[in-house]
């Protein structure tokens, strides 16, 4: 046996622990991780380059540490598209929001602090409260995957969670939080402790309502969560940002590394940012894809979670590892997000949703 992790003196709570990995497969069809399936038009790729090498001018020097001029069109872009104004203040940016969770878990979980979610939902919310040893609780969510008000309050009263996770569209079912709930959630986590409330917007430009920013008003202790990972279609950029109370901006000042914001990933988001409405343009095609997945598998005799994201849950499978490997046998990868009887696809291109279907086809033929 070689020497492995477990033979170091890492932490206990890391023992015989996995990473988080979607498999990174070499196949015709990559429909597991969410991403925008469309390249960067050509005339932003010439844009980023400009950008790049004149931040390389200037790479012997560090970063802006505010990253003020990102922060600032941000906001720009939030105050146009989420029906509420926001300013740099209340913006702050990281390498994708997986570092943004990180800073808040930092800054408002930790040893002695826990933190809720609503399971299934995004894994790495428990796994980066592990990280920076928050204590995780596991919340409720009825057997449809929708949030039952009664039962999560309930939860929270009874936990007293310093953070409360809500993910809105929910990855991986797909489905959205009426703005109710969320009210309703935000009273309890104040009512309980005060605690922050992390409200993941990763998916909400795919969604059929509208974004929870206008909650901010007057809700110092709320905060959402955004990305360019996604309606972006920017996933390798790695650019994450939030939008809070100019108080919870300068308080994950506390934890952040200094610099951790490279100056080359600064050049390249104001670059996608001069191009937001190139890059946004596939949104409402990727919206149609997805609800031609949801009709199309119901049409196969496929169970389907209402979907508000550009991915969608569809089951039941009695072997869903057997399922997930029969699909992947005709060449597109889905994702086994460990949801007992359902799997998950991102919508991609029309072409890659064919193929997909068409494999979901025989292999339902094959069990019928
Ligand atoms: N939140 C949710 C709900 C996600 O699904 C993801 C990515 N799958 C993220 C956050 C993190 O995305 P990124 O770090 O690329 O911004």
């Amino acid at each position: 046996m070689s020497f492995g992790i477990d033979d170091l003196p890492v932490r206990d709570e890391l023992r015989g622990k996995s990473p988080y990995g979607a498999p990174q497969l070499d196949v015709p069809v990559r429909l597991n991780t969410n991403e925008n399936p469309y390249p960067l038009p050509e005339p932003l790729v010439e844009r980023i380059a400009e950008r790049v090498r004149e931040a390389a001018r200037g790479l012997n020097r560090y970063p802006d540490r505010d990253a003020v001029e990102l922060r600032t069109k941000l906001a720009e872009y939030l105050t146009k598209t989420g029906k509420y104004p926001v300013t740099a203040e209340n913006v702050w940016a990281a390498n994708g929001s997986n570092e943004v969770i990180q800073q808040l878990l930092q800054t408002f979980g930790g040893p002695g602090r826990s933190a809720i979610g609503f399971e299934p939902s995004y894994s790495m919310h428990a796994l980066i409260a592990r990280g920076t040893g928050t204590r995780w609780i596991s919340g409720p969510r009825s057997a449809d995957f929708t949030l039952d008000v009664a039962a999560a309050g309930q939860a929270i009263a009874e936990h007293r969670p310093d953070v409360v996770f809500l993910t809105t569209p929910n990855n991986p079912t797909g489905n959205a939080l009426p703005v109710e709930t969320v009210l309703a959630l935000y009273e309890a986590a104040q009512a309980a402790k005060p605690s922050m409330v992390i409200v993941d917007e990763a998916y909400i430009e795919f969604s059929h309502g509208d974004s929870l920013l206008p909650l901010l008003e007057g809700r110092p202790n709320l905060v959402v969560s955004r990305t360019m990972s996604k309606a972006f279609g920017a996933a390798g950029l790695r650019l994450g940002y939030l939008a809070a109370h100019p108080a919870v901006v300068a308080a994950v000042q506390l934890v952040r590394l200094p610099y951790h914001l490279s100056a080359v990933t600064q050049a390249t988001a104001l670059a996608a940012l001069e191009h937001t409405d190139t890059l946004l343009k596939y949104v409402e095609q990727l919206k149609s894809e997805r609800d031609r997945l949801v009709t199309e598998l119901r049409a196969i005799g496929c169970e389907v979670t209402a979907s508000d994201a550009n991915f969608v849950q569809f089951g039941r499978f009695a072997d869903t590892q057997e399922a997930w490997r029969k699909i992947l046998d005709r060449g597109v990868l889905v994702r086994d997000n460990g949801v007992p009887g359902w799997l998950r696809v991102s919508a991609g291109t029309p072409e890659e949703n064919d193929a997909f279907l068409d494999a979901v086809r025989e292999l339902k033929k094959e069990q019928d």
